[in-house]
């Protein structure tokens, strides 16, 4: 496997396989990686010739200073993780090689409401940030298909109506959530929680799951309140948002009609950090 950290060096180490037609699998990620990750990687690898994962933590998609300065770093470990579920190529570049002078080229898109709801309300600039740090790395990296977590489903969405509106020649694959075995997705910022935090962080697909069991049963304004005061309940959570809504357009839905639709997502401080989740409630 090959560390690059500039974008010539991977262009030109890419350059021949594309010219002799391989397909190029590429999963985008800030490191810090778990098996959600791996997932990803192994799923690549199963489909495509070559593999390339970028390992940069993208300062334009964090909207607190704090949470960016804290954000867990650590290259040489996840170097050895990507290698052995057969990276073939890691991209790991400085901030300064993707923004020279801290340049950050705007892109001109309409996500309509998708990029205003649930993480775009919450953090305001996340979604322009990801869609430009994403169209850079797709630009250097060309690939054939490109991996994506349903943990972050709202990304995946925006990600892949760039992809159209774009019109980029690379395809979006979904992946599953991969989860710790008490149900706690796999995110980076676990490992930021201190032990206690750790002890109750599972809570959150415990009340997801609830609200899976009883979906269809009960009103969907009933059920999303007694969701909400659930996460309230848990002592050390301060939820942020549950909401239940279309997975495709974010927008909150009222009745149970076009249940493969209909998702349920929360965002949940567990002390200071927050984590993210969200479960599909009819498949
Ligand atoms: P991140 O490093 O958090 O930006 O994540 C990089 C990619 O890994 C994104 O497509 C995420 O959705 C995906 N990912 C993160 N956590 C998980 C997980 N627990 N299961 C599956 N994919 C994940």
């Amino acid at each position: 496997m090959i560390l690059l950290k500039t974008i010539w060096e991977t262009i030109e180490q890419l350059l021949s396989c594309i010219k002799e037609g391989k397909s190029i699998g590429f999963v985008p990620t800030m490191g810090a990686l778990h098996d959600g990750h791996l997932s990803l990687i192994k799923q690549s690898k199963a489909e495509n010739d070559y593999t390339v994962c970028s390992i940069f933590v993208n300062p334009i998609q964090f909207n607190k200073k704090k949470d960016l300065d804290t954000y867990p770093r650590m290259v040489d470990q996840d170097s050895k993780l990507v290698e052995a579920a057969g990276c073939d190529l890691v991209f790991s570049p400085e901030p300064d090689e993707i923004y020279p002078e801290g340049k950050v080229e705007k892109l001109t898109l309409d996500f309509g409401m998708l990029d205003k709801v649930l993480e775009g309300k919450f953090r305001p600039g996340h979604f322009e940030g990801v869609a430009i740090v994403v169209k850079k790395l797709f630009d250097i990296i060309q690939p054939t298909k490109a991996y994506f977590g349903k943990k972050d489903y709202q990304q995946l969405v925006i990600i892949q109506s760039m992809v159209n509106q774009l019109q980029l020649p690379v395809q979006v694959i979904a992946c599953e959530t991969i989860r710790e075995h008490d149900g706690l997705a796999m995110s980076s910022r676990n490992l930021r929680l201190t032990v206690g935090e750790r002890v109750i962080a599972p809570n959150i697909f415990r009340i997801l799951t609830y609200i899976k069991t009883n979906a269809g049963k009960k009103p969907v304004f009933e059920l999303r309140q007694t969701g909400l005061q659930k996460l309230q309940e848990i002592r050390g959570f301060t939820p942020e948002y549950l909401d239940i809504v279309d997975k495709q357009t974010f927008m909150p839905v009222n009745t149970w009609d076009h249940a493969e639709r209909i998702i349920a997502c929360t965002a949940v401080y567990v002390g200071e950090i927050r984590l993210i989740d969200n479960i599909e409630l009819f498949s």
